[in-house]
């Protein structure tokens, strides 16, 4: 209404959709411009300067290569045959159940998690995407609806709770805020000893896991707040992996991370995933990030 002149710096490219002409930089200079569909057609070159290309643009370009229309590209959710291992059978919860301003959040959710999948969940914020994976290790018990796993009811009054939350390894969303350790190889033992595990296991899983996020050993003595906010983020991480989850969830882990990082984070959810073995569930409302890495 004011005709106010907005200046975006950005390097989220769906925010740059909303531009009407864009900038692009790459090492001090000015290496494109145009309107957002202009510069969105080049999709390797802004590769090259080491930036993404949002989601529809993408698809739109990878299906034009494979000599693909859009109408044909519509495809079906699979479960490939799959023994599935935790499911949840309609499954409800409700926010402050007793008092009178009752906040369902979960309604009658079936779904089914094999074991070996990545598995993506997408939705908008207040979705109910972080109260229903609290459901997958049995952090939240549905209001109504049961929870198995491998078989068997997680809240039946004999089962081992605790052994279910060590396979079933959950990363909040900005879990870099829960470190708190004064050197970040302590802070990655913290878990596998909570379990159980002798300081010389723990060390030995903690330098393992930390080894797979890449924090390379000179940090393993330094304090967590001396890492930035990528870095922390990956020892967070760490001290999950270091309690070796068969099933590891994850909520909304590249929140914030610049796209070199988000790249690298996914990168290494798939290396879990393929050479490991171990079951992935990514929460995300990116659905590029959905779009590139998961089975289902
Ligand atoms: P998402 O993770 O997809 O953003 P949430 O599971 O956090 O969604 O939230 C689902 C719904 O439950 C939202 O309407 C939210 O406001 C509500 N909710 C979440 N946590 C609480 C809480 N502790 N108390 C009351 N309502 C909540
Ligand atoms: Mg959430």
């Amino acid at each position: 209404e004011k005709e106010i002149t907005i200046i975006l710096i950005t390097h989220d490219m769906e925010e740059v959709l909303l531009a009407d002409r864009v900038f692009v930089m790459d090492q001090g200079k000015v290496v494109m411009s145009g309107k957002p569909k202009e510069v969105f057609a080049h999709v390797e070159e802004l590769k090259g300067y080491g930036l993404e290309v949002p989601f529809a643009a993408e698809l739109a370009y990878e299906l034009k290569k494979e000599g693909i229309r859009l109408s044909d590209a519509v495809t079906k959710g699979r479960t490939g045959g799959r023994v599935m291992s935790i499911s949840l059978e309609k499954v409800s919860y409700i926010y402050e159940d007793n008092s009178d301003i009752k906040k369902p959040a979960l309604i009658d959710v079936d779904l089914e998690i094999g074991e070996g999948e990545f598995i993506g969940i997408i939705g908008h914020t207040g979705s109910g995407k972080s109260t229903l994976i609290q459901h997958l290790n049995g952090l939240m018990e549905p209001t109504k609806g049961r929870v198995y796993f491998e078989g068997k009811n997680i809240h039946a009054e004999d089962y081992d709770i605790k052994s279910l939350r060590g396979k079933v390894g959950l990363c909040f969303q900005y879990p870099e805020h829960q470190l708190f350790e004064t050197t970040i190889l302590e802070d990655v033992c913290f878990g596998p000893m909570n379990f159980g595990a002798s300081k010389e296991e723990a060390e030995e899983a903690a330098k393992e896991a930390l080894k797979d996020v890449g924090i390379s050993e000179e940090l393993f003595g330094k304090s967590p707040f001396e890492l930035s906010g990528g870095q922390k983020r990956r020892v967070a991480i760490a001290g999950i992996l270091a309690m070796k989850p068969e099933y590891f969830i994850l909520d909304e882990p590249t929140a914030g991370l610049d796209p070199e990082g988000r790249v690298q984070l996914l990168e290494l959810l798939k290396c879990l995933n393929q050479e490991q073995g171990i079951t992935i569930i990514l929460v995300s409302h990116s659905m590029e990030d959905i779009a590139s890495y998961v089975d289902r």
